[in-house]
């Protein structure tokens, strides 16, 4: 069985992981961790999501948590991700991070941290999204740049960044398609008086409200045609279930940091 840890355990994520790693053949719930100054903290973890005492104690101290841990997966938010890359990586725990909207300087740390660690770390853990990826990626390289790329998401009420790390993914991917960097040619937000298209731009656009799981388009709009490749989440247990592949995957896995597409397979290989 994998001793898993979950951080966050009481959020969106954490609570889908904890049901699902219950229900697991392979996967058993070591540890349940949440932030400091949280109500569910020193509390058993069945009576807290209401299943029954089970003798599991929500805490807030990663060392005790990573001790017993084969991985831990972690939904929370960068500052608390970087950090846990680095301490994960010295207790040699594997560290699924499905967290988003890092900063440059983040992934970076997180790059140092999977030097002596072994992370997994995807804006979206779903085989469909990862699918949806190495599309862009084709059909951006078999189009050019007479095609304008846009990338349309949306999401739930709650999400606190923008654009969602999927819709970066795909950029990522379109960009690579094109051989070019994401960073030159992003067109984030347009609004007021923006001036025509820039040739090559890729343009990302972020709807929230309700309860959208999450939804992406990438539009590639041509003279006289439009593809459009759509990617639409339905179940917040998909990206539970990639996380925890994900983590099952690592433990036979030598140090390093690796994306969804590695554990899926689907990695480029030239
Ligand atoms: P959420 O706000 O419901 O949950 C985050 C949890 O982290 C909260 O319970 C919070 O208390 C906890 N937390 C904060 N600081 C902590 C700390 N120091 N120690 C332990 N726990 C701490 O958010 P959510 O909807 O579950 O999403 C979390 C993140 O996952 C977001 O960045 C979101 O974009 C991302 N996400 C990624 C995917 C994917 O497939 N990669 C899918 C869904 C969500």
């Amino acid at each position: 069985m994998v001793r898993m840890a979950v951080m966050g355990a009481s959020g969106r994520m954490g609570q889908m992981l904890i049901r699902l790693i219950d229900e697991s053949d392979i996967a058993v719930l070591a540890a349940a961790v949440e932030r400091e100054g949280h109500p569910w903290l020193g509390q058993d973890l069945g009576l807290v999501t209401g299943t029954g005492p089970r003798g599991l104690i929500v805490t807030a101290d990663w060392a005790d948590a990573l001790a017993g841990a084969d991985a831990v997966i972690d939904f929370t938010t960068p500052s608390v991700s970087v950090a846990l890359a680095a301490q994960a990586a010295s207790a040699g725990v594997a560290h699924v991070i499905g967290t988003t909207g890092f900063s440059a300087e983040d992934l970076e740390q997180i790059a140092q941290a999977g030097q002596a660690g072994r992370i997994v770390r995807a804006g979206n853990m779903s085989l469909g999204v990862n699918l949806l990826v190495t599309l862009t990626r084709q059909v951006a390289a078999a189009l050019g740049s007479e095609y304008d790329i846009e990338i349309v998401e949306a999401h739930h009420r709650h999400k606190v960044d923008a654009p969602s790390g999927t819709a970066l993914m795909l950029g990522a991917a379109a960009a690579e398609g094109r051989d070019v960097r994401l960073e030159d040619v992003a067109d984030r937000g347009r609004d007021g008086i923006t001036g025509a298209r820039e040739e090559g731009a890729i343009g990302f656009h972020a709807i929230r409200g309700g309860d959208y799981v999450g939804e992406h388009d990438v539009i590639f709009a041509g003279d006289g045609e439009r593809i459009v490749l759509r990617h639409v989440a339905s179940d917040r247990a998909l990206f539970a279930r990639g996380a925890l592949r994900a983590a099952i995957w690592a433990q036979t896995q030598g140090p390093g940091e690796y994306s969804m597409l590695d554990v899926l397979g689907l990695a480029r290989r030239d």
